[in-house]
C-alpha cells in the first residue's frame, strides 16, 4: 500500500518538553549536537548488536560512521548515521511521543516542583535532552531514515510548532539522515555550519564515542615546481592551485570502557588515564568492569601511583566522570565514589541512569547507589589481591586516605581494616598488616598495642613503650592524625582489644605493693608540689629505664589527639595528665632517702619539677622553664661528678 503524506499533532507532552527546553537550554544550545550524535550512536550500538545474530543486515555498507555536514549557503546541518534507522512504524512511535519513560518523570517532576530554581539550564544542559533539544538550533526538521533491511524510507517534517508531516522517501543506504535548517546566526553567537564550532564542540561532549564521527574538511592545494617545492607569487604569497576534500574523524574515540578488556591494550589504558588524570605517572592499576543484570554499567577505574597535591584539600575534585551510553553526564561525580577513595580516577558508564535527576538527589538514586556499592567492594577487593610490594607502593600514597573509611563507612569496615598497615617497635620502618600483628603476639599478650603521635622517631623512642619493649610485645606505631579516629572506631581486631601504650595502666607486672606503700608519702609530696600540672601521681606501669613519664587515664584524650584538636583551633581546656614515677629507678630511691630524712627538705622542690620536666622532655614536648631545667641539672651534675 503507497502512503501519503499526513499530518499528525504532537503529544501535549512534547509540546511542553519541547518549550521547556528550548527556552531553558537557551544559553547552552551546543548540546544539540551532544545529543544527535548520541541518538545516531545508540543506532548504530542497536545494528551492530542485531549484526552479531544476523550478519547480512551490515550489507554493502560495513563502516559504522556517524556524518557531520555543514552547508554554509543553504544554513543547514546535516547529522547522519548509518545505523539501525527507522521504520514509518517507528518514527511515529518514537519521534513526536516522548517514549523515553526517563523524559516522562523529568515532566512529571517538573510540575510537581515548586522550587523552579533547582531546575536552572546547566542542570538540563548535564542530561540527556534528547532529539527534541535541536529545535533550539533549528527552525525546522527534516528526518529521513531507513531501518536496516526495510525496502522504503521515511521522510519527516516539523517546524516544532505543534505538528509534524510523515510520507515515504527515497534514500539509498540504511540510517537516519537529520537535517537541520538552522535558524539566524545571533550576533556573538556560535555559527554551527562552521567547521571550528562543530570540531570544538565534538571534542568537548563527544570524544569518547566509540564510532567515528566525520566531516568533509576542504584543504587548498597550492602550486609546485618540478622539485616540489611551493610556487610563490611576486607578493611572495604560495599560488593556490585549487582545494581537496577529505574526510576527517573529529573523535578520538577512545571509549575505551565499552569495549571488551581483550582488546585492549596496556598502552592505551595508561593513555587514557593521562587523558583523564592529566597525571602524566602511570597508574598503579586499573580495573576494568562489565556488570551486566539489574545493576548495569562499565567502568574503567584506575588506581593512580602517586598522590596529588591536593589529595588532603577540602576543594580538591574527584576523579570520577560519570557517562550514560558513551555521552558525557558530568565529572567531578562525588555520589559513586566515598571520600576515603577520592584518589580514584575514571569513568563510569551507566546506560540505564535516570537522565532527568538533578546532582542534588543523585545521591538517592537506587541505581548509583547500587554502583557506588558495587564499585566499593570491586576496588577493596583489588587492593586486597595486590601483591605485598605493589601494595606497599600503594599505601605509602594512599594508607592515610583509605584508613578514613574504617572510621566512616561503617558496612566496609571489617573489611578496610585488613587493609590498614602500620609501622612497629619491631617492623623496621616496614608495613605490618593487623592480621600479622596478631599473628606474631607473644602467647602471654593479651592486647593489641598501639601508641600515636605525629612523629615516628619520638614515638619510637618513646618512654611509654619500655616495659612493653623488655616484655617484647609489638607496638603499632600511629602517625596519621586519621589515626585517633580509626582507633575510636575500631575498639578491636579478631577479638582483640586495641590498647593504648600510653594511656591507663597496662596491667602487666604485678606491681610490689609493699614497696608501692613505702613510697606513698613521697608521692603524695609530689603531687601536692606539682598540683596546677597533674592531676595524680603514681608509680608507673610503662617506665623501666627512664625515671618518670606523663600519661593519662585509658578514656583520656592521647596527647596526639589534644595537639591534633588544638590545631584545628578548637579552644579546650589543659587537661592535666598523670605523673608516673619509675619506683625501681635508683634516683626514686635517693629521693626517697632525702625525703626520710626532712621532709621539707629545700632540694624536694627542685627535684619535683625535675621529674616533671624530664617527662615532658622524654615525649618530645616543650619544657615550660628551659632555664630553671638547665640549672637544675647542672647542680645535679655538679654532685653526681
Ligand atoms: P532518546 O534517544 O533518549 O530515547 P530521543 O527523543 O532523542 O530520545 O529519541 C527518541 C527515539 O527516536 C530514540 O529512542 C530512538 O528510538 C529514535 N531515534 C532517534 N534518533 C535516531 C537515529 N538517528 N536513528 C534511529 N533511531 C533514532
Amino acid at each position: 500500500m503507497e502512503r501519503k503524506k499526513e499530518t499528525h499533532e504532537f503529544k501535549t507532552e512534547v509540546k511542553q518538553f519541547m518549550h521547556l527546553i528550548i527556552n531553558s537550554l537557551y544559553s547552552n544550545k551546543e548540546i544539540f549536537l551532544r545529543e544527535l550524535i548520541s541518538n545516531a550512536s545508540d543506532a548504530i550500538d542497536r545494528l551492530s548488536f542485531k549484526a552479531q545474530t544476523d550478519s547480512k543486515i551490515i550489507g554493502s555498507d560495513p563502516d559504522y560512521k556517524i556524518k557531520i555536514t555543514p552547508d554554509k549557503e543553504n544554513k543547514t546541518l546535516t547529522i547522519s548515521d548509518n545505523g539501525m534507522g527507522m521504520t514509518y512504524e517507528e518514527v511515529v512511535e518514537n519521534i513526536g511521543t516522548i517514549a523515553r519513560s526517563g523524559t516522562a518523570a523529568f515532566m512529571e517532576a517538573l510540575k510537581n516542583s515548586n522550587n523552579k530554581d533547582t531546575l536552572t539550564p546547566e542542570l538540563i544542559g548535564q542530561f540527556g535532552v534528547g532529539f527534541y533539544s535541536a529545535f533550539i538550533v533549528a527552525e525546522k526538521i527534516t528526518i529521513i531514515t531507513k531501518a536496516a533491511g526495510e525496502e522504503t524510507a521515511t521522510q519527516w517534517d516539523s517546524a516544532g510548532d505543534g505538528s509534524y508531516t510523515i510520507e515515504p522517501a527515497a534514500k539509498d543506504a540504511r540510517g537516519t539522515d537529520v537535517i537541520l535548517s538552522l535558524k539566524p546566526v545571533e550576533k556573538d553567537e556560535q555559527d554551527f555550519t562552521e567547521e571550528w564550532t562543530i570540531r570544538n564542540i565534538v571534542k568537548k561532549h563527544s570524544d569518547f564515542v566509540s564510532y567515528p564521527i566525520v566531516m568533509d574538511v576542504e584543504h587548498d592545494e597550492y602550486e609546485t615546481d618540478a622539485e616540489g617545492k611551493q610556487v610563490l607569487d611576486k607578493d611572495g604569497k604560495p599560488v593556490k592551485k585549487g582545494t581537496t576534500v577529505n574526510e576527517e574523524t573529529l573523535n578520538s574515540m577512545k571509549a575505551i570502557w565499552a569495549r571488551d578488556k581483550k582488546d585492549v591494550t596496556e598502552e592505551e589504558y595508561k593513555d587514557f588515564y593521562s587523558h583523564i588524570s592529566h597525571d602524566w605517572n602511570p597508574p598503579l592499576t586499573q580495573l576494568h568492569l562489565k556488570l551486566e543484570g539489574l545493576t548495569e554499567y562499565s567502568a574503567l577505574i584506575y588506581i593512580p601511583s602517586q598522590a596529588p597535591m591536593d589529595l588532603f584539600m577540602p576543594e580538591r575534585k574527584h576523579g570520577v566522570q560519570l557517562y550514560c551510553r558513551r555521552v558525557f553526564i558530568m565529572d567531578d561525580c562525588k555520589e559513586l565514589i566515598p571520600e576515603y577513595l577520592r584518589f580514584i580516577k575514571g569513568v563510569v558508564d551507566a546506560p540505564d541512569l535516570n537522565l532527568n535527576i538533578s546532582r542534588e538527589i543523585l545521591q538517592q538514586d537506587a541505581l548509583v547507589r547500587n554502583i557506588h556499592k558495587n564499585l566499593i567492594k570491586k576496588i577493596l577487593d583489588t587492593l586486597d589481591q595486590m601483591d605485598a610490594e605493589e601494595y606497599d607502593k600503594f599505601y605509602n600514597e594512599f594508607g592515610a586516605v583509605i584508613k578514613e573509611g574504617i572510621h566512616s563507612d561503617w558496612g566496609n569496615r571489617e573489611k578496610i581494616s585488613k587493609l590498614a598497615r602500620y609501622k612497629t617497635t619491631k617492623s623496621d620502618g616496614k608495613w605490618v598488616s593487623l592480621q600479622d600483628y596478631v599473628n606474631n603476639m607473644k602467647p602471654d599478650q593479651e592486647d593489641i598495642y598501639y601508641i600515636t603521635g605525629d612523629n615516628l622517631a619520638s614515638i619510637l623512642n618513646s618512654p611509654h613503650l619500655e616495659t612493653l619493649k623488655e616484655k617484647d610485645f609489638e607496638v603499632l606505631l600511629m602517625t596519621d592524625p586519621v589515626d585517633e579516629f580509626v582507633i575510636q572506631s575500631l575498639p578491636e581486631f579478631e577479638k582483640k582489644k586495641f590498647k593504648s601504650a600510653e594511656k591507663g595502666d597496662l596491667g602487666l607486672d604485678k606491681v610490689d605493693e609493699e614497696k608501692k606503700e613505702t613510697f606513698s608519702s613521697l608521692f603524695e609530696k609530689v603531687k601536692s608540689h606539682l598540683e596546677d600540672k597533674v592531676k595524680d601521681v603514681k608509680p608507673s606501669s610503662h617506665l623501666k629505664d627512664s625515671v618518670s613519664c606523663l600519661s593519662g587515664d585509658a578514656y583520656d584524650m592521647s596527647a596526639y589527639m589534644e595537639k591534633l584538636l588544638k590545631s584545628t583551633g578548637q579552644s579546650m581546656p589543659d587537661s592535666k595528665r598523670i605523673l608516673e614515677l619509675n619506683i625501681g629507678h635508683p634516683v626514686m630511691g635517693k629521693i626517697q632517702a632525702i625525703f626520710e630524712k626532712n621532709n621539707d627538705d629545700d632540694s624536694l622542690k627542685d627535684y619535683c619539677n625535675l621529674l616533671y620536666d624530664l617527662a615532658i622532655v622524654g615525649e618530645g614536648g616543650k619544657i615550660e622553664n628551659p632555664a630553671r631545667f638547665s640549672k637544675i641539672i647542672g647542680e645535679v651534675m655538679a654532685k653526681a661528678i
